[in-house]
């Protein structure tokens, strides 16, 4: 738990979230400004700044996590239509948590490209 992280503070249950799956290495939970009609986050447990700092380690949570991301979206109805997964890195990604996510946008048309 990194103290002053508002994703690790949801993982403790310090904020409350709408959470949409839990397990002992993920957490997935409905974006509380949605860009989209679904609009999930799916973070690992354990804190990791951004795609651009994970190590080699952690292949086997980054696979869960996307597995676990492909799953969620089938189970949220978007796979047939299709969707969106986004990583958002560093400034110029436009991140602004800096505790690693997967954004799952669905339920409408994506521009590409993006903005
Ligand atoms: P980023 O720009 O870092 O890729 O995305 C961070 C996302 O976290 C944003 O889409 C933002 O709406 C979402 N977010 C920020 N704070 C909270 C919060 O306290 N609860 C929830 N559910 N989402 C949050
Ligand atoms: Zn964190």
């Amino acid at each position: 738990m990194t103290t002053d992280c508002i994703f690790c503070k949801i993982i403790a249950g310090e904020i409350p979230a709408s959470k949409v799956y839990d397990d002992d290495r993920v957490l997935a939970f409905n974006d509380i400004n949605p860009q989209a009609p679904t609009h999930v986050l799916v973070i690992p447990k354990r804190h990791i700044e951004s795609l651009a700092t994970v190590n080699p380690e952690d292949g086997d949570l980054l696979g869960h996590l996307l597995t676990t991301a492909s799953r969620l979206a089938t189970d949220l109805g978007l796979a047939e239509r299709g969707y969106r997964v986004v990583f958002n890195i560093g400034e110029d990604g436009g991140m602004a948590v800096y505790h690693l996510h997967a954004h799952i946008l669905g339920g409408r048309r994506m521009a590409w490209p993006p903005g």
